[in-house]
């Protein structure tokens, strides 16, 4: 990797880089400044078999203790930050780079009059996170906004998708195969302060519901298939609190499970091992009780690593 040394470091803890604020290091950690810097790297990463992937925001990924091999691509540099739009009327279209906070992307677009996306406010995470997601609510998902999205292969190529070539399922879509780099979204024209007061109704439910802003946290489970909610489920089984080692359910809200902080040093704990176990053991617990009392199989919203 020395010819990448202006861009990548070795041996960096992930745990400064996820929102659960655990986990173990990953060898090589990227911050591309361009995309020929990345597209170079995933080509030499490809001809040496090196594991590529990609970081968001880190709001939905669990890393192991004993870290990642290979090499943890982050875009959060501003060549992978910008917004532009393609004007009002009949043509809201707006494109973002993949690292865009989504907060910022759907300011953003509320404040130019176009609308669609302002119900996804308070979701945690970048633009490109969101996207390989398919973040959203019960009946609106990001993906049903797209218009077209750039992405590099894994070969070190790029490739413009339109809507019709990506497909975008419940929590996840045919993006993880690449690294996105920008998308464009077809919004619908509206009135801005409207907007912007459907936007501030959404932030102040969503907040409502999520754990403390400053809690190291991650959303667990999936709503079933059948549309059950998962938080409903776990206090159906009373495991509302439920505490393995330093990983609880939270008393705020069951399906989030928030790591707990020494009461002398409110510091968090990546250091420690064994955090990570604690929360894939109350991953299985629930899962399991939630079978044995229900028959009801839910699956784990965050991605492990
Ligand atoms: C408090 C809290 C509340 C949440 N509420 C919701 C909610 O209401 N609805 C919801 O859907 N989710 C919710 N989530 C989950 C999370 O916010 C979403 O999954 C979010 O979209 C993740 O974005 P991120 O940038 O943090 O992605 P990360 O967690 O960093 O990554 C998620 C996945 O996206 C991939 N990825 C990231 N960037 C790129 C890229 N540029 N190209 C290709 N792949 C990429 C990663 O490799 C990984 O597989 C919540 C999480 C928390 C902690």
């Amino acid at each position: 990797m020395e010819e990448f040394r202006s861009f990548v470091r070795s041996n960096v803890c992930l745990a400064d880089y996820v929102r659960l604020g655990v986990g173990g290091t990953v060898e090589y950690f990227a911050e591309p400044e361009s995309e020929l810097q990345l597209l170079s790297l995933l080509q030499y990463c490809r001809k040496r078999n090196i594991p590529a992937r990609v970081i968001g925001a880190g709001s939905n990924i669990l890393v192991p203790d004993k870290g990642v091999a290979g090499v943890v691509i982050s875009l959060n540099k501003p060549a992978f930050c910008d917004i532009s739009s393609g004007g009002k009327g009949s043509q809201p279209l707006i494109t973002a780079g993949a690292g865009v906070r989504l907060a910022l992307f759907i300011t953003e677009a509320v404040s130019l009059g176009f609308g669609g996306v302002e119900g996804l406010i308070g979701i945690p995470g970048t633009v490109g996170g969101a996207l390989c997601d398919n973040a959203g609510s019960s009946n609106d998902n990001i993906g049903e906004w797209i218009e077209s999205v750039r992405i590099a292969n894994l070969d070190g190529t790029i490739s413009v998708l339109s809507k019709d070539e990506i497909t975008f399922e419940y929590r996840s879509s045919s993006l993880d195969a690449g690294v996105i780099l920008t998308a464009t979204f077809r919004l619908e024209s509206g009135d801005e302060s409207e907007l912007l007061k459907r936007m501030q109704k959404f932030w102040i439910v969503r907040k409502s519901q999520q754990p403390c802003s400053d809690q190291h946290v991650i959303m667990a489970f999936n709503s079933t298939k059948t549309g059950a909610s998962a938080s409903d489920l776990i206090e159906q089984v009373n495991l509302k609190g439920t505490r393995i080692g330093n990983a609880a359910i939270s008393e705020h809200n069951s399906n989030f499970i928030v790591i707990e902080q020494d009461a002398n040093n409110n510091n968090n704990k990546k250091t420690e091992r064994g955090i990570v176990d604690d929360v894939k053991r109350l991953i299985q617990l629930v899962q399991d009780r939630i079978l044995e009392k229900t028959e009801v199989e839910i699956e784990p919203a965050l991605r492990i690593w």
